[in-house]
């Protein structure tokens, strides 16, 4: 199928912009003493009796197998999260994990923040929901408004009130 030219300014955009940011990407690792090891990553364990699975983006690895994990962000860098702290807890066994990194790609602002979640708070968010508190608690209440489960969620009743 053949491009819209109406999209053309876009994807020139879009392509400058991948440009730097490989650049940057590439940049990076050759001032690190790690190098890339694995890219998107499969990580699994479980918490509390309960898998938990998901991808990382990266971990880079020295010769001395002291790991580091780094998840890619183009919007807004929660350090609190949880994902990389349990992605970390996840590392084959053969890693020493030395730190977990969120990489901001936004244009203009390209750096590594350290992540500072804590991977006890996980095993309490799991015993909790087993004991039934499952609070909700929508990050933007707007979106209640349009939810089908409003009228059985309590997030639901909050925003109605
Ligand atoms: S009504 Fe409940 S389930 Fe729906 S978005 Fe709000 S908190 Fe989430």
């Amino acid at each position: 199928m053949a491009a819209d030219p109406k999209n053309a300014p876009v994807i020139s955009n879009l392509k400058k912009e991948v440009k730097i940011l490989a650049r940057e990407i590439v940049a990076g690792v050759r001032e690190s003493n790690y190098f890339p090891a694995f890219a998107e990553m499969t990580m699994q364990g479980e918490i509390e009796g309960v898998t938990v699975r998901g991808k990382a983006d990266r971990v880079d690895a020295d010769t001395k197998n002291h790991a580091i994990v780094i998840d890619y962000k183009t919007g807004a860098v929660d350090r609190q999260s949880l994902q990389l702290p349990l992605y970390i807890s996840f590392l084959p066994k053969k890693y020493t994990a030395d730190g977990a990194y969120y990489l901001s790609l936004k244009p203009g602002n390209f750096k590594m923040i350290e992540s500072k979640g804590n991977p006890e708070a996980a095993g309490e968010i799991v015993r909790a929901i087993k004991r039934g508190e499952i609070a909700p608690s929508p990050k933007d209440a707007n979106v209640c408004r349009y939810c089908p489960a409003r009228f059985i969620c309590r997030g639901g009743e909050h925003e109605e009130n």
